[in-house]
């Protein structure tokens, strides 16, 4: 039986919003859900051409019934795609040649919204209890120029090119882009690209920046898995994070606003200091010991000023969000670079270059020194047995400030905390061990020291197991779990 601790409320501020039915325990599952329908993303988010299967990135391959992009026969055969191949075979309208097939594809915007009235035909009764009242700012999406281009796009496009106008009118698929572009959200589909999907239960979660749910995507068949990150008590809100938990306040409420529809205005948001975690906070270059906040976060627009009375340095929220975006860029180009020693060399010298612009645990910074403390120990010239004791305590330092950011924004058990306990416990072992072996600690005192690294690897088991195994963290969480294991047997042999 799965499990249904929540009950559904209403209210002025939230619409539609949960709360528990019982006090839960952290990691405790809370509901699990099924999607109603699962595709690629819209164009605007620059989605090249896709399998219509499995999703994978596909070039000149296209489906011998329909026409449309899918890797090879398997997946002119998936379930996904049977429903709509059909329609397009029917119809005949085939995907038009593209010159670049890296490059975003408009033609796929029409993909899920299509998926979704599907399965409302198929599946009437859950349209009408589930899907039919769902928020879908249909007056701030039509000054939108989106809106223009789904009508064309997808309304149009499905309603008089593929003939469905006896199926579906022109309002109703307005209607299913409505529903998708407010309640869809990402998730990775089975070869690890990013698609999305509707899940009408867990659309009715609130929106916090400081969440206290977790949800999981298992891979077969993408049912998603709710649990409590912490322990709550019975009748409180369940609060899920809409966006990406270390985005600085700007770009998160843009990013909620842009694509929620609405201004967050969360404890976390609400905070110029963002809690003391300072991902927002800028160091002043006219004064010593000044930091530069907002004076009212809740303003995109308001003036940030440096903290140092004496200083009165003062600038543009407009001037912050511009240098943000230009910084933001370049770090983006740093996901790009293969795993090896370039990744690297380029993450070190792009926190030179940024330190004395930012606090040290900056959104920008701290995203960097996420990916560099899964970086050590993993590449070429950098394996862990190699590393000299400074980039081991490197790696322990951006590991901990990492977790110390965690325990604030994104408290109990998350995917993220379990990734860096488990990075943080090699370091750790190897720091304790070395300083063993040339004589600088007694046994007894090695014995002491490996308790920390136990500890992660037992935290890190616990929380990756909830993940998907074929997931990267469901595999790292088997990994810490196998590590956890060699590591007590060492220990009982000292
Ligand atoms: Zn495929
Ligand atoms: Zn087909
Ligand atoms: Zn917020
Ligand atoms: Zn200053």
């Amino acid at each position: 039986m799965d499990a249904k601790h929540y009950n559904v409320l209403r209210d002025d501020k939230y619409g539609r919003y949960l709360v528990t039915s019982k006090e839960l325990d952290g990691g405790e599952l809370i509901f699990t859900d099924q999607p109603f329908a699962v595709g690629p993303k819209a164009g605007k988010y620059n989605t090249p051409p896709l399998c219509l299967g499995c999703y994978c990135p596909v070039e000149n391959t296209l489906c011998s019934r329909c026409g449309w992009p899918v890797c090879g026969a398997q997946c002119e055969r998936d379930p996904q795609h049977i429903a709509e191949c059909e329609i397009f075979s029917m119809a005949k309208v085939r995907f038009q040649p593209v010159a670049d097939w890296t490059s975003s594809a408009p033609q796929l915007d029409c993909i899920t919204p299509l998926r979704l009235l599907l399965a409302k035909e198929k599946d009437p009764e859950r349209w009408r209890q589930e899907l039919e009242m769902m928020e879908v700012h249909t007056e701030s999406r039509q000054q939108r120029p989106t809106w223009s281009m789904d009508q064309v796009n997808i309304v149009d496009f499905l309603v008089d090119h593929c003939k469905l106008g006896d199926r579906f009118s022109k309002e109703t698929v307005q209607k299913a882009c409505g529903i998708l572009e407010v309640n869809a959200v990402e998730i990775p589909s089975r070869g690890g690209f990013s698609i999305r999907a509707v899940y009408p239960r867990l659309a009715i979660a609130a929106h916090s920046c400081v969440p206290n749910i977790v949800h999981t995507i298992l891979q077969d068949n993408y049912k998603v898995e709710i649990r409590a990150a912490i322990p709550i008590k019975k009748g409180e809100p369940l609060y899920l994070c809409y966006t990406h938990a270390l985005s600085p306040t700007i770009v998160r409420r843009e990013y909620l606003l842009e694509s929620k529809f609405f201004n967050c205005d969360c404890p976390r948001c609400s905070d110029p200091t963002e809690l003391g975690t300072h991902l927002s906070t800028i160091k002043c270059n006219k004064c010593d010991n000044g930091v530069i906040l907002s004076t009212n976060p809740l303003d995109n627009d308001a003036q940030w000023i440096c903290t140092e009375k004496t200083c009165g340095f003062k600038t543009s929220g407009g001037a912050m969000r511009k240098m943000l975006a230009v910084v933001q860029a370049e770090v983006d180009q740093l996901d790009l670079l293969e795993p090896g020693p370039q990744a690297i060399e380029q993450r070190e010298a792009t926190i030179n270059k940024y330190k004395s612009v930012f606090h040290p645990r900056h959104s920008i910074l701290l995203s960097i020194k996420y990916a560099l403390a899964q970086l050590y120990g993993r590449v070429e010239g950098y394996s862990i047995d190699e590393l000299p004791d400074l980039m081991l305590e490197r790696k322990a330092e951006y590991c901990r400030m990492v977790l110390k950011t965690l325990d604030v924004i994104t408290p109990g058990d998350s995917r993220m905390r379990g990734m860096m306990l488990y990075e943080l416990h090699a370091p750790l072992m190897y720091l304790a061990r070395n300083e063993y072996s040339i004589g600088l600690i007694t046994k007894d005192k090695l014995k002491e020291r490996l308790q920390e690294p136990l500890q992660c690897l037992a935290d890190a088991a616990r929380i990756l197991s909830r993940e998907d195994p074929q997931s990267p963290e469901g595999i790292t969480g088997q990994i810490a779990a196998q590590c956890l294991e060699q590591l007590k047997a060492s220990l009982e042999a000292i």
